[in-house]
């Protein structure tokens, strides 16, 4: 049987921060904040994923007052969600992720960041979408006070059985 899950994060754009998006240092003059290094778009995937495993949220597998998360590298709290995943016998089939962000521009960047995605996942590299909005200067956004990202991903939860 086929499982859908979808994955939404948000986080502020501030000074003094690094722009990690994928696993990929994107130069920029601001950064995003957070407990962890902020990848709102790996947060995104893994949410997506434990979406698809009916297993929670990422919030509550590594919470954000654990000093142990502190700094994360988010591409390791997805392989250790993508991990957890396996265990219970799920197999990643597809995922596709969308970023919202005014600024910096993010073409050059999509190919690493679905080179790093991938690795995290154990998948090919084919089976990780990646792609960059502006959201015309509208929202949030728009004027630059946080990105946002969304994931769906789709996993093969091992048993037998269609529903189409
Ligand atoms: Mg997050």
């Amino acid at each position: 049987m086929i499982r859908i899950g979808h994955g939404y994060d948000v986080h502020r754009l501030v000074e003094g921060r690094r722009l990690v998006l994928g696993g990929v240092d994107v130069p920029y003059e601001r950064g995003l904040l957070g407990h962890s290094d902020a990848d709102v778009v790996t947060h995104a995937l893994a949410d997506a994923i434990l979406g698809a495993m009916r297993a929670g949220d990422i919030g509550r597998l590594f919470p954000d007052d654990d000093p142990a998360y502190e700094g994360a590298d988010s591409l390791v709290l997805l392989s250790r969600v993508m991990g957890l995943a396996r265990e219970r016998g799920y197999a990643l089939v597809d995922c596709d992720c969308t970023i919202a962000a005014e600024a910096p521009k993010l073409s050059p960047h999509r190919d690493a960041m679905r080179e790093n995605l991938a690795r995290a996942l154990g998948c090919p590299v084919e089976d990780v979408g990646m792609k960059a909005t502006t959201t015309e200067g509208l929202g949030f956004e728009g004027r630059g006070e946080g990105i946002a990202a969304w994931a769906v991903c789709l996993l093969d939860d091992g048993r037998p059985g269609s529903k189409v």
